[in-house]
């Protein structure tokens, strides 16, 4: 039982990364820092990977904590800050 416990703690979505794509310019340094979660699209501007697709164009995805570093990265790489991270538990917006 504590073990099916800690399972479960494992893999919540504690992190939902956004992407304002209408703004994103495509300079494709998201998918070289993170190219599991970020692949350039051939309009010229990037997606994230699995992502769900909302109707004012904006991407999102939760992933989970272990998984939140590299899109940190992948956020800090973009020049034109259009990737957004939250903390879907403390609602804290980080980037
Ligand atoms: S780093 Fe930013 S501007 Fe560049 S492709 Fe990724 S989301 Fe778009």
């Amino acid at each position: 039982m504590a073990e099916e416990t800690q399972t479960v703690q494992e893999t919540i979505k504690k992190y939902k990364i956004e992407h304002d794509r209408p703004n994103c310019i495509g300079c494709a340094a998201c998918a070289a820092v993170a190219p599991d979660f970020w692949t350039m699209h051939e309009d010229g501007k990037s997606d994230i990977v699995g992502c769900k697709k909302r109707d004012d164009e904006w991407e999102e995805l939760d992933i989970e904590e272990k998984n939140y570093q590299l899109n940190k990265e992948a956020a800090d790489s973009c020049p034109v800050n259009v990737i957004h991270i939250t903390n879907k538990e403390t609602g804290e917006k980080i980037i």
